[in-house]
């Protein structure tokens, strides 16, 4: 068994979508990011990168590549789970949480687990995503900022 862990912060804009997990959801500023800017599944990827010792994200899809403009995250977190097969592992769980002041997160949560188990090829029952505000407090309390953090488990195939 090996672990892995992984964190991520985006700037809140103007015009720009929100999305989280995969799931667009409607507010009125959006993350700023060269992909489509998903601070869930950035912390998920690295989370899992960082279990198999495979580096993290910036490394696998650099910011300037151009062909990762705008793209959805949910395609990179599936390739990341092809690489971390191709080495050898399974993905036993991952956990994660949304750090955000607004909006409120929990009708979105199931829409998001059932993204990130579709693109990680792991069952539903195995993922699993948080959220919370920080109270007020700090750059994600102030509202200018989305963060997320997650840890995964993976194992070596026999
Ligand atoms: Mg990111």
């Amino acid at each position: 068994m090996r672990t892995g862990h992984g964190f991520d912060v985006h700037r809140l804009v103007d015009g720009r979508d929100l999305i989280l997990g995969g799931v667009s959801i409607p507010y009125h500023l959006g993350l700023l990011g060269h992909s489509d800017a998903d601070v869930l599944l950035h912390a998920i990827s690295d989370a899992l990168l960082g279990a198999a010792s495979l580096g993290d994200i910036g490394l696998h899809f650099p910011d300037s590549d151009p062909g990762f403009k705008g793209v959805s995250s949910l395609k990179l977190l599936n390739t990341v789970c092809d690489k971390i097969r191709a080495k050898g592992f399974s993905i036993v769980n991952i956990d994660s949480t949304i750090v955000a002041q607004a909006p409120k997160l929990r009708p979105y949560i199931p829409e998001m687990e059932k993204n990130i188990s579709v693109a990680a090829g792991v069952p539903a029952d195995r993922i699993n995503v948080k959220a919370t505000t920080t109270e007020g407090l700090g750059f994600t309390g102030e509202g200018l900022a989305i963060a997320a953090h997650a840890v995964c488990l993976i194992s070596e195939r026999y």
